[in-house]
């Protein structure tokens, strides 16, 4: 790889002069905002940054970085927490600013440029009633959850967002302008549903919708005290849900920042009100909560109701891995463990898949994972950077005294970047294969590494 200062300040300039967008550098008005990511923690400095408008711009970009061989990052949302989204001395390909929504209530379908968020997204069709699965907070980007695969609130009814995907442009490592969809290009469509960043830049998307009006979703509460019946509860529960009922379980800590620990099940049934009140009832009914917040919200609403438990810049190390069960000894060391957690801002959360999203099979799309289950997301969060070893240290611990309980699959979107080669592995699963034949053809020089890369093979 080259560095900008072996590239001509002309060449620079006139890539500059052909952007819609701008083209930043270090110590340009805006440059350290737009560098900056969801999590705290990192702290990159790319030698230029292409603030794009469109998908001219995109192609721009990528043949410039080719040409002049220089890293690139390119960033949607910004939300990963492995922060691939920026590069030391490369250039990022930066799509925050491509927020084009066009919903067409007819076709029930709406496309989406790279850089829309999911609040952004569901704003615009929500307008129609209609929603598609997207990420359970609202401020995470559209492009980077969805290629990944895209587990959120309405999974069970409708899968998850690759399920939902219809087509998406994509700008190749040769900088070419490709439509991928079942009909054309279904190599690469089949990859992008679930094989990441690892074929080309997603300049925008489209998604098939769904009717949503109203939902019932919130919170039920419980004293942390009550972590094993109320684990012992969510398993039976979630053992025979409706598809339009997806539930999470979870150790949390109070909002209020008093470090209360609680034991929490988080809902959102999107069918009928009746149909939602028989299916939450006996979870309303459960324990003695010390908090209840199940009832009618809007489908916006519900996206954001987890949003503040995630500030913006806020220092965040996740780990994840697929459960083969939940067992009774699991839930002792998932007690155990949140009783040491050192920051109020942590959490355990159990992510239920069943339904729609476990209902494709396993080769259909690159996403993997479908059987009916659990996900565990170690979320630690703080703020004082003091803390970040004991923090680390903690979501390590945590992860390791979980081993005996894990399945063989961990969530692409949920990889640090500190996990090396047999995660990826894991994460594909047993699409690995086909994957790294498809990013030979795509991509074999493996421009587009900064991800959980795919390195080309046969
Ligand atoms: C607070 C929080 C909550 C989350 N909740 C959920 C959840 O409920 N469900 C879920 O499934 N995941 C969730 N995630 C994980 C999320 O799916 C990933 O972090 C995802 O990568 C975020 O996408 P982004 O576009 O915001 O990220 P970015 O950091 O911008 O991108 C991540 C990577 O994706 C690739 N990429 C991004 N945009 C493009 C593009 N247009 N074309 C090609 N490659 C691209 C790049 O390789 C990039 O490095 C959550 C993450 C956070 C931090």
């Amino acid at each position: 790889m080259s560095s900008p200062s072996t590239v001509e300040e002309a060449t620079i300039a006139e890539l500059s002069a052909r952007l819609s967008g701008a083209l930043l550098r270090p110590g340009d008005a805006g440059y350290d905002e737009a560098r900056r990511l969801h999590n705290g923690m990192i702290d990159r400095r790319p030698a230029l940054i292409a603030r794009c408008r469109g998908t001219a711009d995109v192609v721009d970009a990528v043949n410039f970085a080719r040409t002049h061989r220089l890293e690139i990052a390119v960033r949607g949302g910004g939300h990963n927490v492995a922060g691939k989204a920026v590069c030391d001395g490369g250039l990022m390909i930066d799509l925050s600013l491509m927020k084009g929504i066009h919903v067409d209530p007819l076709r029930r379908a709406v496309r989406a440029q790279g850089g829309v968020t999911w609040r952004e997204f569901n704003r615009e069709t929500q307008v129609h009633r209609l929603a598609t699965t997207g990420g359970t907070i609202s401020t995470t980007g559209i492009a980077g959850l969805t290629l990944g695969g895209g587990l959120g609130w309405l999974m069970g009814k409708h899968g998850l967002a690759v399920d939902n995907l219809l087509s998406a442009e994509v700008v190749t490592a040769s900088g070419e302008v490709v439509l991928a969809n079942e009909k054309e290009n279904g190599d690469l469509f089949w990859g992008l549903r679930g094989g990441g960043g690892n074929f080309g830049v997603a300049s925008s998307l489209e998604y098939r919708l769904n009717p949503v009006g109203p939902v019932t979703s919130g919170l039920v509460a419980h004293p942390f005290e009550s972590t094993r019946d109320v684990l012992r509860f969510f398993r039976e529960v979630t053992s025979s849900l409706p598809d339009e009922l997806t539930l999470f379980g979870g150790l949390l800590h109070a909002p209020d920042g008093s470090g209360t620990r609680l034991a929490v099940l988080i809902a959102c049934h999107c069918g009928a009100s009746g149909e939602a009140e028989a299916a939450l009832r006996p979870i309303k009914a459960f324990g003695q909560p010390a908090m209840d917040t199940i009832g009618p919200a809007s489908y916006e609403q519900t996206n954001m109701m987890l949003d503040e438990a995630f500030p913006r810049g806020a220092l965040n190390y996740w780990k994840s891995n697929f459960l083969a069960e939940l067992s009774d000894a699991a839930i002792e060391i998932l007690s155990a463990r949140f009783s040491t957690c050192p920051s109020p801002m942590s959490g355990l959360v159990l992510e239920h898949m069943h339904g729609a999203a476990t209902r494709v099979r396993v080769s259909e799309t690159a996403f993997p994972h479908r059987s009916e289950g659990y996900n565990l997301l170690i979320v630690s969060e703080w703020l004082d950077p003091g803390d970040t070893d004991r923090n680390v240290a903690w979501t390590r611990e945590t992860y390791d005294a979980m081993q005996p309980y894990f399945a063989r699959g961990r969530y692409v979107n949920y990889l640090g970047a500190d996990e090396g080669d047999e995660p990826i592995q894991a994460a594909y699963g047993p699409n690995f294969a086909r994957l790294r034949a498809l990013k030979s053809k795509y991509d074999p020089t493996n421009l587009f590494h900064l991800n959980q890369n795919i390195r080309p093979g046969a």
